[in-house]
């Protein structure tokens, strides 16, 4: 075995990042004292574990804490001192003696630790907030997964490591303790501390376990009245999902806490899922549509994850997806059934969208993918993990029909409750359903969906074959990355189809490094003569359907219910052209959003030119609909912010006018009201602020008008919620609203509102104030840290800020990764966003030299780095393509 040196300069007996599976942990009976005036907490852990092999030393986790003493406790033996190993770089240390070794069977170890309150957002973290009288407060709180449970107390520290937890916290009187079960009693020590004991949880996870010691209940007071829809919201998901699992709740309560520093959205600790305060807190008067639908689908997904996740959770982090592509799915289908006024199915695209965009570079990953250690496992909590794990679910629920999908799900749920699975096992419980099933036969053989009858089954209609191998299709799904564009062509009545890997930037003169990929591909369409969806499981790299008759088009990946992108050769996207032209209602609203998302990507590999996908474009005038607007945007702002930030104002300025005018029918109708369904709602939101960005004048006025009024009130005038934003964006262009804006967000309450108004700071044209509030946000007084990414993605897009955006970045880097941690999602989100849109040799040059000058624990081998430097590689080679193209159909276009 390889010798590591230890911190104490003794070799560590252990030198793998993955603990020993020979010993196991059964029972943490864990006490936990909080000093919330000196930051620091002390704590005492005893452990109860079952040693399968006898070892000379117990190799655990432990990140950052002071390890006073180690004992192994016996009944049969006295107690016997233990020595102290430590290893920092994996985390771990080793206890042992140098009398005896641990024999096989059930041993006890006691460690007493003491560490300070964590400055970041993980691990047992100090978090603060002001009362009303300006007095700030402190309260400690925990973020565990994936790894810094070990930065709270010495543990096995890997998901499958499943075990009971007795909790104890010692506070102060004027404090209160909440965990993830309910407190069995609190005891009054001698020295005026109170200990609360909290009831034994169930088996589970380590990244799960929860504690918060505050000064309030869940909610910081003054805020409690935004708590109402949340609970409502709550109690109603988890009656769903009771009822759609088909599984009890399986503990005695379950708490929503609000955080006031808050790294990710939220987290779904078992039995108290903890949220950032825009997460949770809906203020009728002053939340938008958009924070409803947001708060909703949140809570969706952390109740959601009760069972898929804590209940039954990954084997190992390689597979996270299974989780958090399962929870993200089910956010829509459960608010689609609860809160059918959220109309969600509207939004489900846009996440298969950014899935597909993430997933078409060189530096994506296969959705199962080997991780080892803590900044790999971060870097998994991804678009890939989440996005596209929940567009192959839909895929897969399209395939099996909802019924058998749901009844596989209560079969997978049941078979391995408190336990830790790999994605073969969720593949065999959607086979075999009735055979499989142990306690509920009846209830699920009811559909007749056994193996023997698969043939009746609505799955059938895809192929003549009598059984359907769920593993073989999955596994090209998710042990490959990337997905399949399926190239078209019709001649007559036949319809050839291939199927190759989608890869931006692949250079078409040298030869394909796409041609091993294979998928079994969920194939759907209709055709100008039937527009009843017909199916079709494409298992080879070609192959050809025949249609009863001959067509004017045919439309593949009806609704864009599977992962994959479609090429019409041979005129085919002409004739889809006309079809839109002509009728665009021919087609629904979210296959409207597909074709103009497919053609435009097609541009980049040059399938299809850019005179042809602007033609397309150009039926958006006579359209409605919520996707394909926003996918219009999607497409054609990013064009001109790519201009915007070199020096080519003509063609930027052209390109602007093309949209506004593109647009102008529908921004025409939009009223300054809330009135509305939800999607007609948010449209308004993006039309207008659109419209307003773009110096639209009677938007401008419009907006003018109404922050004039506003200001007048002192804020007290109520504006409709949807066009606030709108509103405080046209007010913050000015020195003296943007400082009366800013004086409204240092007093306001809710958490919609400070969100609007920081969002509306940092796109304003004041370079000066951009400059300061980025300042504040890495200072995290005035605007909180947690806020910094989306402060700093923000002044990146404002063609007047990023370039501080950048410098931003680049002088504060040590800093943010201190905070945010080097894997994750807050770091990754801001390296890409500052960067890509970026198009010159010389910005390539200028981020590559950065990060190339970093080391690797500095980050110069994240995955977002490269995704960055490829994104700005593509633009380079896409621009040098297209801009003669869009100058000349431009030109063409707005004489008309
Ligand atoms: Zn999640």
């Amino acid at each position: 075995m390889a010798v590591k040196m230890a911190s104490n300069l003794q070799p560590f007996p252990w030198d793998k990042v993955r603990l020993p599976n020979t010993v196991k942990p059964l029972h943490y009976d864990l006490l936990i004292h909080t000093n919330l005036t000196s930051l620091t907490f002390h704590g005492a852990v005893q452990i109860f574990i079952e040693v399968e092999e006898d070892t000379r030393a117990l190799i655990l986790h432990s990140k950052r804490l002071q390890i006073s003493r180690a004992m192994l406790l016996g009944s049969n033996h006295p107690h016997q001192e233990l020595h102290i190993s430590e290893f920092a770089a994996h985390d771990q240390i080793a206890l042992f003696s140098e009398g005896f070794p641990f024999v096989r069977g059930n041993h006890v170890v006691r460690l007493e630790f003491h560490a300070n309150l964590s400055e970041s957002f993980h691990g047992f973290y100090k978090s603060s907030y002001i009362t009303m009288s300006g007095e700030v407060r402190t309260l400690a709180s925990t973020q565990f997964e994936p790894t810094y449970a070990r930065a709270a107390f010495p543990c096995f520290d890997e998901p499958a490591f499943k075990a009971n937890f007795t909790l104890c916290i010692r506070r102060e009187s004027k404090h209160i303790a909440i965990s993830n079960m309910p407190k069995l009693r609190t005891v009054e020590q001698s020295d005026g501390l109170l200990e609360d004991h909290f009831e034994t949880t169930v088996k589970m996870s380590t990244y799960l376990l929860a504690f918060i010691v505050c000064d309030f209940h869940a909610i910081i007071p003054e805020k409690i009245g935004q708590a109402e829809y949340a609970l409502d919201t709550a109690v109603t998901m988890l009656d769903f999902y009771e009822d759609y699992f088909d599984i009890p709740y399986p503990l005695p309560k379950h708490d929503l806490a609000a955080i006031p520093d808050f790294q990710s959205g939220a987290m779904e600790n078992w039995g108290l899922s903890t949220y950032r305060e825009s997460g949770l807190l809906f203020d009728p008067e002053k939340s938008s549509t958009s924070d409803k639908l947001g708060i909703t689908k949140v809570i969706a997904h952390e109740l959601a994850h009760q069972w898929f996740g804590n209940l039954v959770t990954m084997h190992w982090w390689n597979d996270l997806w299974l989780n958090e592509g399962f929870a993200k799915f089910m956010e829509y289908v459960s608010l689609n059934i609860t809160h059918p006024e959220l109309q969600v199915n509207d939004y489900f695209l846009e996440k298969c969208f950014t899935a597909l965009s993430v997933d078409s570079l060189s530096s994506t990953h296969p959705i199962s993918t080997a991780v080892e250690n803590p900044s790999e496992i971060s870097e998994m909590f991804d678009d890939v993990s989440y996005r596209k794990g929940a567009c192959l679910l839909n895929m897969l629920r399209d395939f099996l029909t909802p019924k058998v999908f749901k009844y596989g799900i209560i079969n997978y749920l049941k078979r391995h409750s408190f336990k830790n699975t790999i994605s073969t096992d969720l593949w065999e419980s959607l086979s075999n359903i009735c055979s499989s099933d142990g306690g509920d036969s009846e209830r699920l053989s009811l559909g007749g969906f056994c193996s023997r009858s698969f043939a009746e089954t609505p799955a059938s209609k895809w192929f003549m074959e009598d059984r359907v191998d769920v593993k073989g299709i999955m596994d090209t799904w998710t042990l490959q990355e990337g997905f399949p564009l399926i190239s078209v062509e019709v001649k007559g009545r036949e319809v050839s189809l291939r199927q190759q890997r989608f890869l931006k930037g692949e250079d078409s003169s040298k030869p394909s490094n796409t041609s091993s990929f294979l998928w079994q591909v969920p194939l759907t369409y209709i055709t100008s003569h039937d527009n009843a969806v017909q199916r079709f499981l494409l298992k080879t790299q070609s192959d050809v359907l025949f249609l009863p008759q001959e067509v004017d088009w045919i439309k593949l990946n009806v609704d864009l219910r599977g992962f994959y992108m479609v090429h019409y050769e041979s005129g085919g996207w002409d004739a889809l052209t006309r079809q839109l032209t002509l009728n665009h209602s021919l087609f629904s609203s979210n296959d409207r959003a597909s074709l103009l998302h497919d053609i435009f990507q097609l541009v980049s590999i040059e399938k299809v030119s850019l005179d042809k996908t602007l033609n397309l474009s150009l039926y958006l005038s006579k359209e409605s609909e919520i996707m394909p607007v926003t996918q219009g945007f999607s497409e054609l702002v990013p064009l001109y912010k790519l201009m915007e930030k070199r020096e080519m104002p003509e063609l930027e300025n052209q390109l602007k006018v093309h949209l506004v005018r593109l647009f102008w029918p529908l921004m025409q109708r939009q009223s300054w009201s809330d009135e509305g369904s939800v999607s007609e709602r948010m449209l308004r939101n993006h039309l207008l602020l659109f419209a307003c960005i773009r110096r639209e004048p009677s938007c401008v006025s419009n907006a003018t008008l109404l922050f004039r009024k506003w200001k007048e009130s002192d804020g007290k005038m109520r504006l409709p919620t949807d066009v606030s934003l709108v509103v405080y964006t046209e007010g913050a262009r000015m020195d003296e609203g943007w400082d009366f804006l800013l004086e409204k967000y240092k007093r306001s309450i809710s958490p919609s509102e400070k969100w609007m108004i920081h969002v509306a700071l940092s796109y304003s044209p004041l370079t000066h104030k951009l400059q300061w509030l980025l300042n504040r946000a890495i200072e995290g007084e005035i605007i909180k840290t947690q806020d910094l990414p989306s402060v700093l993605l923000s002044v990146s897009r404002n063609p007047r800020g990023f370039k501080l955006a950048w410098h931003f970045l680049k002088t504060n880097w040590e800093k943010l990764v201190k905070k945010f941690d080097l894997g994750s999602s807050a770091i990754s989100r801001m390296v890409v966003g500052v960067t890509d849109q970026y198009s010159t040799r010389e910005m390539l040059h200028e981020v590559q030299s950065f990060f190339g000058s970093l080391s690797p624990d500095q980050g110069s081998e994240l995955r977002s780095v490269q995704q960055a430097l490829e994104k700005i590689e593509q633009n380079i080679v896409w621009m040098d393509r297209n801009i003669p193209l869009l100058k000349t159909w431009l030109i063409n276009h707005l004489v008309n």
